[in-house]
């Protein structure tokens, strides 16, 4: 399929999400989980309210059918139906009358973006609330308002998502989303969209080397409870990413795992260096999305996390403008492209060794020398071999030989194949 019509089937997808009211728990998140599941074979799992994992606890479930405030006259003056960000998420049920005095301390605005409507949430302390544009605030008279949110706080479970694709071993890539926000695109959605499109593209690859693991859960608490749950697996995996805000328009962002040089932040580095695209590079830090709880001390897993422009950093974040105006089918290609790139390295990072150590093969007897050649692209795969047999002396892989030499690393990974088929590499054991 041309990539411009990928981006666009992604871009549709969203669109198909985008109108749930999902939270932390709920009917949202399984309405999301069960049409993922119409196009991945995610098996669906409960986590009952109440459950301990580590220092957190299960929340009651949360589900909402209807909110709004009307004035004196009945005339509905915010209404979720209109948009479930109006509505404080994890609001308990409230039915009164109220003076405008005291519905101003349950109202939340914006004064610096007075057109947005800001998305708040308040999981853990019992509150009931309304997020207005500042506009509309300004314009809200001395009245009685009736105040109506039909909610419901129950012991139920938190539900979550999981995809495993069984590659030659039982070494794992983990990829992380999470389904926990209402109607925002690049904030939530975006991840989401990315993630269930790389997985239909490895579930058609076959002789994959590692087995991959996709994780659509509600953010921190879920990946707190995946964790506590899976526990005794994680040292399987060996590199990961979180998929966050990966549709905006700005450049790639990638945001390095705790460790700093593991293999995946070599890998995706490259491809961010090979896209020819501007791109930015972060160091860990503690806040965040799920790498959080990846990279918390007693895990420290090699996960990063490959955006565009991160959370927080655009005037759109967790506002009504983070629509799907703001996220764009080209950069949500362009995210998978640069993720599928990361895998091909992943797949194919090998460690070889030079048979022929003692000064340079001849490459002309082998046929591997373009004599007459001078093409740029035959000049970089001669180059590309001097490096991979110079380099190829058990201790350096593929990603660290295109990383030293500034080649690509498809053009490192063709030049290794072909002088692997002429008999001068063999696979180290290294590896
Ligand atoms: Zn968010």
């Amino acid at each position: 399929m041309p990539e411009k019509d990928l981006g666009k089937e992604m871009y549709d997808f969203m669109h198909e999400l985008y109108p749930i009211c999902r939270s932390i728990t709920g009917n949202g998140v399984r309405q999301t989980l069960k049409i993922i599941k119409s196009h991945i074979p995610i098996e669906i799992s409960e986590v009952s309210s109440g459950t301990k994992v580590f220092d957190w606890t299960i929340p009651k479930e949360w589900d909402v059918s209807s909110a709004y405030i009307k004035n004196s006259k009945g005339e509905k003056i915010v209404d979720f139906k209109n948009s479930n960000l109006h509505l404080l998420n994890y609001s308990i049920p409230v039915k009164k009358k109220v003076s405008l005095a005291e519905l101003r301390t349950h109202l939340h605005s914006l004064p610096d973006q007075p057109d947005v409507i800001p998305y708040l949430t308040s999981y853990y302390k019992e509150d009931w609330g309304f997020c207005i544009t500042h506009r509309k605030y300004l314009e809200l008279k001395e009245d009685t308002y009736e105040v109506f949110i039909d909610s419901k706080l129950s012991s139920g479970s938190m539900t979550y998502g999981e995809l495993y694709i069984k590659g030659k071993t039982a070494e794992e890539v983990l990829f992380s989303c999470y389904v926990c926000h209402p109607s925002l695109c690049n904030d939530n959605l975006s991840g989401v969209v990315l993630l269930v499109f790389l997985a239909k593209s490895l579930l058609k690859k076959k002789n994959l080397k590692y087995s991959y693991r996709f994780i659509f859960i509600p953010e921190t608490i879920g990946a707190i409870a995946w964790l506590s749950i899976n526990e005794k697996n994680v040292g399987k995996i060996k590199h990961g990413l979180v998929a966050t805000c990966v549709g905006d328009p700005g450049c790639s962002t990638y945001k390095k795992t705790r460790q700093a040089n593991a293999i995946i932040d070599q890998a995706v580095v490259k491809v961010l260096i090979d896209s020819g695209k501007p791109y930015k590079i972060l160091d860990f830090f503690p806040s965040g999305s799920d790498e959080r709880q990846f990279c918390s001390p007693g895990f420290n897993l090699p996960i990063g996390s490959l955006m565009r422009t991160p959370y927080g950093n655009f005037p759109e974040y967790h506002t009504s403008a983070d629509d799907l105006n703001f996220v764009k089918p080209d950069a949500l290609m362009d995210s998978l492209s640069k993720y599928l790139q990361t895998v091909y390295i992943l797949e194919n990072n090998l460690k070889y060794v030079n048979r022929n150590p003692k000064c340079e093969p001849q490459l002309g007897k082998r046929g591997l020398y373009n004599l007459i050649g001078g093409s740029k692209r035959s000049k970089i795969s001669q180059t590309a071999m001097l490096w991979v047999l110079n380099f190829s002396d058990g201790s350096n892989s593929l990603l660290d030989i295109s990383v030293r030499s500034n080649i690509d690393f498809p053009s490192i990974k063709d030049a290794a194949d072909d002088l692997y088929k002429s008999g001068l590499l063999k696979v180290s054991s290294s590896n």
